[in-house]
């Protein structure tokens, strides 16, 4: 278990699956598999895990996205070396520990079409017996089912809403609601387990109770067991591209969040009272349709809005292959560490 102060003021416990025994080695050069970094976030809840991007930028310029303030506004470009890079890493990195693919671009650009970096990074790793979670918008994964199913492999898939004329504005290089649908129930029926994140929830936008409890009933009726869920978080760069796109709502925005809300970690969140009714309603329908769940990043970490094994959906990753570079690797590890 580890401890994080909770936006409800006090020091709470959460989850991980993971426990005490595994430990990221932070000192070993690693080139393309990293220890994941929450942008420095105090409140990031997710257990330790390694980040894996094969590309740099991403295509699916998602209106709300973070990422682009830390690494600018870029199409999804292939890492340089990616492979001999990634040959060199899997050699020094705890076995134990989930990679997550990807945490800040998607593993699924319409570029993996062409370059097949993930598809390559699978095809190692999965018969190594490493623990993979692919967080993704893209439906491109199911080109991978026969391997993904092999593995030991969850996915977390976004679904911010069902209203596909939302979607394409807010999320615009991504397929539709209803093709990500699809993809998850194939990717369950091929026992693969795949969780959804709400993620973010934007006031005006996607907030009405109905269409929440519609899209979280409909994801339970093809079998997702898992739900986190986050409310949108204003960085000047994504918000920059909100209010361009949705002027009508700016002055109600600049009021939750610049006068109202709170600045946290490089972030202004709505006020606490706004996000908690927000969640709620998710957090509501989820239990509801007996679903575990999760909110991630807002200090919400009490059982009534979190009772799900982990917050990122690694606690859903089945282990179906036994890591077999486990014990060379902990040998490097052991020569490595403090
Ligand atoms: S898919 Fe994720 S990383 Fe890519 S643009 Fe959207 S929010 Fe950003």
């Amino acid at each position: 278990m580890k401890s994080k102060q909770s936006a409800e003021g006090m020091w709470t416990t959460y989850p991980t699956e993971l426990g005490e025994e595994t430990s990221l080695n932070r000192t070993l050069t690693l080139y393309v598999i990293k220890p994941f970094n929450p942008w420095g976030s105090t409140l990031c809840t997710c257990p330790p895990k390694y980040s894996l991007h094969p590309y740099t930028g991403c295509s699916h310029r998602c209106l709300y996205c973070y990422a682009t303030s830390y690494i600018g506004l870029k199409y999804s470009t292939p890492k340089s070396n990616y492979l001999r890079r990634l040959q060199y890493d899997i050699k020094r990195v705890n076995p134990k520990l989930p990679i997550n693919m990807s945490t800040s671009s998607d593993p699924y650009p319409p570029e993996e079409l062409q370059y097949r970096l993930t598809r390559k990074t699978l095809e190692i790793l999965i018969p190594l017996g490493f623990k993979i979670l692919i967080t993704t918008k893209n439906t491109i994964f199911l080109r991978d089912l026969s391997i993904l199913a092999k593995g030991n492999v969850a996915i977390t898939l976004t679904l911010t809403t069902l209203d596909e004329n939302l979607a394409s504005k807010i999320e615009p290089n991504t397929p539709k609601p209803k093709d990500r649908l699809k993809a998850i129930e194939k990717a369950i029926q091929h026992g693969i387990p795949v969780g959804v994140r709400l993620d973010p929830i934007i006031p005006y936008l996607n907030d009405d109770p109905v269409e929440i409890r519609e899209l979280v009933d409909t994801v339970s009726s093809i079998g997702v067991k898992f739900i986190v869920t986050s409310t949108y978080k204003v960085r000047p760069d994504n918000f920059k591209r909100m209010i361009a796109a949705f002027p009508e709502i700016e002055y109600r925005w600049r009021r939750l969040y610049y006068i109202d809300g709170e600045y946290r970690d490089n972030y202004r969140y709505l006020p606490l009272n706004m996000r908690m009714k927000l969640l709620k309603i998710v957090i509501d329908c989820a239990r509801r349709s007996k679903l575990s769940y999760a909110t991630c990043r807002e200090g919400l970490t009490s059982k009534e809005w979190f009772n799900a094994k982990s917050c990122d959906g690694t606690h859903l990753i089945p282990l179906k292959i036994k890591p077999t570079i486990h014990k060379y690797n902990m040998r490097k590890l052991s020569q490595y560490s403090n």
